[in-house]
Order: structure tokens, then C-alpha cells, then sequence
């Protein structure tokens, strides 16, 4: 059985506003989200390495047995994510001697909130302030780690199970007012050696686990480089990225302040820049569909830039994007949001009435759902049966699929778990044939990697035959 988490991320603090996007981060305790923004003051600023740093490691990873060759031996390195524990241990213990009462603080409330979800272990007491405290230390961290650290982090959660990582790499600068330190163009070129390391078998730890990223794209930057006469504009970018650099699919962001179609006047822009903003969207969604290029969007009410845009990524919006392109792969990241006591008007519900036989690519993900939630899963697990059984919204039930929305679930208890978790839910639930779809089939039909006739298909054969040609994966379409 093929496994796909088709929504993640291998990103760090360098490759967006990472103070504003903390601090943005929807905690439902809105005082975890600023003790953990604190945390992220102390620990992360300044520290997460750069383009050059890591060009240079990657580089290094890329070429070491020529240089094994000429040199006889390399000397042994620390492993990546041995390095980050250390990290993690030092980082802990500096906050324990300076602010001891910040660490009791954010730990108690993360423990509180484990034990009111159940989480295994609550009863016994696992779930004390010191494992709340560790816990968050660790994930204020892995926006300092390096992007191979957190891919490495990323396979190892999830024991090397899963064959494919589709990580999203994000675009918010717009959105959050402030400037990554590294560019889209140069974040492109670290994923995609890392992307390589994982066709060549070179990630230290990784056997079983490809890479494969999307790039993330604002159409406000492009109508942003439009007005300035960029010889390069953001849609070049990613078009670069999808063409040259081995991308596998675009990330939107529409909560940062753009709509998927109709855009208005808002308080970032004018009714003229939304019109170009909506002429731009139009043109990377007929150029996304003639080339089988998927796009994942972030579909829930949460991490919004401002309130005026909670509402910006609403299935009715998708619903009229999807009217002009009907055969646009797209992916409603997170379905709507899984939470406890949903109204039957959710986006979840809306979402699925989507799934008609006019839309063939519409599909979802589970990113960051809360499972390990007890009353939450077994109330979303119903929900789902209501939606596959129910004639308007039956067709969603082979277009859910896994997607875990690591690290930003690395913030919940059992986060290791969530493969393990999601996957017994829904084998119970549904079946063997279904959790198939589940875990792996639902993505790679999405992706397109089904069809030797795809543009994807085609150009990730094309990837594999000049970089890895002893290495095509299995789960990728024979050549037409
Ligand atoms: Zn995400």
C-alpha cells in the first residue's frame, strides 16, 4: 500500500515572517499562542539557518562520494536530528535557569489541554507540565532547525512509513507585512536538492521516504513585480520551480488577504490591484490545468493575516473557481477544519457537495486535525459517514486524504502517532479498499500520478531518468 502525507512542511524561520506567523498560529487557547510566541522570541530568532549555510550541507550531502573517492574516507558527521536533540535539550535548559515560570506556565496549559481531549496517557498523569513544556520548546525549535533537519524529523515521526512528502513551501510576506531572509527562488533551490538526496537514496536515515515539494505563490507579489518591470516576476517562479526544479504542485494562502476568484477592494489593496489580482489567479489556474499542475490551498477558518480575511478561503469562493476550471486538481487543504459539535452548515459539508463527477480533481486533506481528540474523532468519523453515505456528497468519499500538516501538528499530543491514529480510525470505520484511497490512492490520483498521460507524470519520469534512473518509484505511472 502506497502512503502519501500530501500536506506538509520542511520550511524554517528564514523562509517566512516566522515571528508574525507564531503569533498568527490559531491555538485555541489564545494564551498558549502567545507563551509559545515568547518561546519562539528566546529560542528561534536569528538562529535558523540561511540559503548559504545550508546550500553548503546540501552540496556537500550531494557530492560526498566523489569526494569519498578522491579523499579515502569523509569524517564522520553528527547525524542531522541527533544535532537538533541536542539542540532542543540546550534550548530547554537555558529557559529552565532564565524563566522558569514561563516553561510552568506553557507546560501546565498544554497538559491541561491534553487531559481534557483524552489523550492516551491523560489519566495516568503522563500528560504532566514537564512533557507540556518539552513539548513546546521542541516545536518553537524546529522553526530553527535546518529544512534537511525537519525533513528528517518529518520521515522519522512517521517511522520512514510513508513513501511520498509533498511539503509545501509557503509565500507570506505579503500577507504578514514583513520579509522572509530567504527568498522563494532560493528556498526552491535548497528543497529541491533535498528533493534529489531523496530519488538518490542520500538522506541520512531515509530508505523508503521520496521528496517531492509544491511552491507557494501570492498573486499579489506578481502584480506586485508586474507594476515594477521585474524581469522576473512570482509566476515565472513557480513556473520555474514546476518546470525546472522537479516541483510537483503550487501552495495558496488566501487567509493572508486574497480571494481565490472575485476579488474586492480590501485593506491591502485597490478595487484595481484586486482586479489584476483575479486576472493573475485566472492565468495560474488555466496554465495549472493544461499542465496536470495541482494546487493545494489552505481551506479553514484559521491563520488568517487579518480578521477581514477568515472568510477568504470559503468553499463558495472554490465553488465558483471551479465553475470557470472544472478540471482544476485541487486540493481544499485541511477540509474545512475537524471540530467537535460542527453545525451542518460546516465547510466540510460544502466541501463535499463539490465532489461531483463535473469536478473530477476536487479533492481534500486531514492536515492537523486534532484525532488524537477522542470525542473529536469519533464525532468527525460520523460526520464522514454521513457525508460518503448521503447522495449529494457521496463523492468525497475517495477524495479524503492523508495529509498530517507536520510540524505545525508537532504542537499536539501523540503528534507521532497521527499516521497510526488516522489510519486504524479508518480502517474500522471504512474499511481496507477505502483506507487505501485514504493513505495514498486519493493523492496520487490528485497529483496525477496515476496517468502516464499527465503532465506530472511525464515530468517527474523525465526527473527520475536524469537524476535516478535505477530509482522510479513504483507508485509513479508507467511511460506512456
Ligand atoms: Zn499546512
Amino acid at each position: 500500500m502506497t502512503v502519501v502525507d500530501i500536506h506538509c512542511h520542511t520550511f524554517n524561520a528564514d523562509d517566512l515572517p516566522a515571528r508574525g506567523f507564531i503569533r498568527r498560529t490559531r491555538f485555541d487557547d489564545s494564551r498558549i499562542g502567545e507563551l509559545v510566541g515568547v518561546l519562539a522570541d528566546r529560542l528561534v530568532q536569528g538562529q535558523a539557518p540561511g540559503y548559504q549555510a545550508e546550500k553548503d550541507e546540501l552540496d556537500r550531502l550531494l557530492t560526498v562520494e566523489a569526494f569519498t573517492e578522491a579523499h579515502e574516507a569523509t569524517p564522520a558527521r553528527v547525524d542531522p536530528v541527533d544535532r537538533f536533540d541536542a539542540d532542543v535539550d540546550a534550548a530547554y535548559a537555558s529557559v529552565e535557569i532564565s524563566d522558569p515560570q514561563l516553561l510552568h506556565e506553557v507546560g501546565t496549559l498544554l497538559a491541561d489541554e491534553a487531559a481534557v481531549t483524552g489523550a492516551p496517557g491523560a489519566e495516568e498523569g503522563v500528560w504532566d507540565w514537564v512533557t507540556g513544556a518539552r513539548r513546546a520548546v521542541r516545536w518553537v525549535k524546529l522553526f530553527g532547525a535546518s529544512r534537511l533537519q525537519n525533513t528528517l524529523l518529518l520521515v522519522r515521526n512517521f517511522d520512514d512509513e510513508i513513501d511520498l512528502y509533498t511539503p509545501l513551501v509557503v509565500d507570506m510576506d505579503m500577507g504578514l507585512y514583513d520579509r522572509a531572509n530567504t527568498r522563494i527562488r532560493e528556498q526552491i533551490e535548497l528543497h529541491e536538492k533535498i528533493s534529489r538526496l531523496s530519488m538518490l537514496g542520500r538522506l541520512p536515515g531515509v530508505v523508503r521516504g521520496r521528496i517531492h515539494p509544491f511552491v507557494g505563490f501570492d498573486p499579489r507579489r506578481e502584480v506586485r513585480d508586474r507594476m515594477a518591470g521585474e524581469v522576473e516576476t512570482a509566476l515565472d517562479v513557480v513556473k520555474l520551480a514546476v518546470e525546472t526544479y522537479g516541483f510537483v504542485g503550487v501552495k495558496l494562502y488566501p487567509p493572508m488577504g486574497f480571494k481565490p476568484v472575485g476579488n474586492t477592494k480590501t485593506r491591502d489593496m485597490t478595487e484595481a490591484v484586486a482586479r489584476q489580482v483575479d486576472d493573475v489567479l485566472r492565468e495560474l489556474y488555466a496554465w495549472c490545468v493544461a499542465g496536470d499542475v495541482p494546487i493545494t490551498v489552505h481551506c479553514n477558518r484559521s491563520n488568517e493575516a487579518h480578521d477581514d480575511y477568515l472568510e477568504f478561503s470559503h468553499p463558495e469562493l472554490w465553488s465558483n473557481v471551479l465553475d470557470e476550471f472544472p478540471r482544476l486538481r485541487l486540493n481544499l487543504g485541511h477540509f474545512g477544519g475537524a471540530n467537535r459539535d460542527a453545525p451542518p452548515s460546516a465547510w466540510p459539508i460544502q466541501i463535499a457537495e463539490l465532489a461531483t463527477a463535473e469536478h473530477p480533481h476536487l479533492v481534500a486533506d486531514v492536515g492537523n486535525h486534532r484525532i488524537y481528540d477522542r470525542v473529536l474523532r469519533s464525532q468527525y468519523l460520523a460526520l464522514l459517514r454521513r457525508l460518503f453515505d448521503a447522495v449529494p456528497t457521496a463523492g468525497m468519499a475517495d477524495r479524503v486524504m492523508f495529509g498530517s500538516d507536520w510540524y505545525m501538528v508537532a504542537i499536539h499530543p501523540e503528534h507521532d502517532r497521527f499516521l497510526e491514529t488516522y489510519r486504524s480510525a479508518w480502517l474500522a470505520e471504512f474499511g481496507k479498499e477505502s483506507t487505501e484511497s485514504f493513505l495514498g490512492g486519493a493523492a496520487l490520483r490528485f497529483l496525477g500520478f496515476d496517468d502516464p498521460r499527465a503532465g506530472s507524470t511525464r515530468r517527474l519520469r523525465a526527473r527520475y531518468e536524469r537524476y535516478a534512473p535505477d530509482r522510479t518509484p513504483t507508485w509513479l505511472a508507467g511511460a506512456a
